[in-house]
């Protein structure tokens, strides 16, 4: 993978997916909403010279969605984007039945589905032919697996996502790229908290495997960190 885009990069799995890749040697355009504040990711920028571009994405907003595109072109100059990681999620915490705020429910729609799908709709011709498109996503989208009334908004938000990932598949199967969601586990960040068992490096490092191993035709999968298919 050499040409890679990572959304929401300025801390938790999208920092980490991000200096995972600078590692193994590819060119990295890692996004955060406020470029001037995501400290970390501007050291690692130092540490990769020319091989880390940090753009400013604010994923829920159309406008920012159009200048990232069109900035990304430049940047790519040509090049084919090997990996799009729609990373950039929100959860919004301690919500019961009777009191889901309508505001919730469309910040997580925006941010975890309405987004992603745009984005990959926008980039979709800078794609490379083999090219993969991971949209994070999460167990606790699945409405096969959903048990409990809990994280409604989020549930709302990755259900609808997961239903953008097969879409996008088909749409984008007759030009080689390959769309899949990835479920992480739980993991040690701002939004799993720090009961959460794995480590940022760990889920990033699992999921980038994952991804090593998909075959050409495995798109249209819901996949958790073990490569194990998840039910949608
Ligand atoms: P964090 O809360 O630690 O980080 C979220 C990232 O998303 C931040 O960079 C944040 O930027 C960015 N973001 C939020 N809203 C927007 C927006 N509107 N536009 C652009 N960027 C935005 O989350 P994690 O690192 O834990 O999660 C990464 C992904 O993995 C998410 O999609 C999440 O749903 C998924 N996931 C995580 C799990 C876990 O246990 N941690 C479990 C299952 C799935 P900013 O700093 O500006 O707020």
């Amino acid at each position: 993978m050499r040409h890679c885009l990572v959304t929401g990069a300025n801390r938790g799995l999208g920092l980490e997916f991000t200096r995972q890749l600078l590692a193994r040697g590819a060119r990295v355009v890692a996004t955060a909403r406020h470029p001037g504040r995501a400290a970390a990711l501007n050291a690692l920028a130092g540490d990769y010279p020319g091989r880390l571009h940090v753009l400013p994405l604010d994923v829920a907003a159309a406008r920012s969605r159009g200048e990232l595109a069109r900035e990304l072109a430049l940047v790519l100059d040509g090049q084919p984007l090997d990996l799009l990681l729609n990373n950039a999620g929100v959860l919004h915490g301690g919500e019961r039945f009777g009191q889901v705020a309508e505001a919730d429910l469309e910040t997580s729609l925006r941010t975890n589905a309405i987004g992603p799908f745009l984005l990959v709709q926008a980039l979709a011709d800078l794609l490379a032919d083999g090219g993969i498109v991971a949209n994070l996503s999460s167990e606790i989208g699945s409405l096969a697996l959903r048990r409990e009334f809990r994280t409604p908004s989020y549930a709302v938000g990755k259900a609808a996502q997961n239903m953008g990932t097969v879409l996008l598949s088909r749409a984008l199967q007759p030009r080689g790229i390959r769309v899949v969601a990835l479920h992480p586990g739980w993991v040690r960040t701002d939004m799993g908290g720090e009961r959460a068992p794995a480590l940022p490096a760990e889920a990033a490092a699992a999921l980038l495997a994952v991804l090593d191993r998909l075959g050409p035709d495995d798109s249209g999968l819901f996949l958790g960190p073990d490569g194990a298919v998840l039910p949608w």
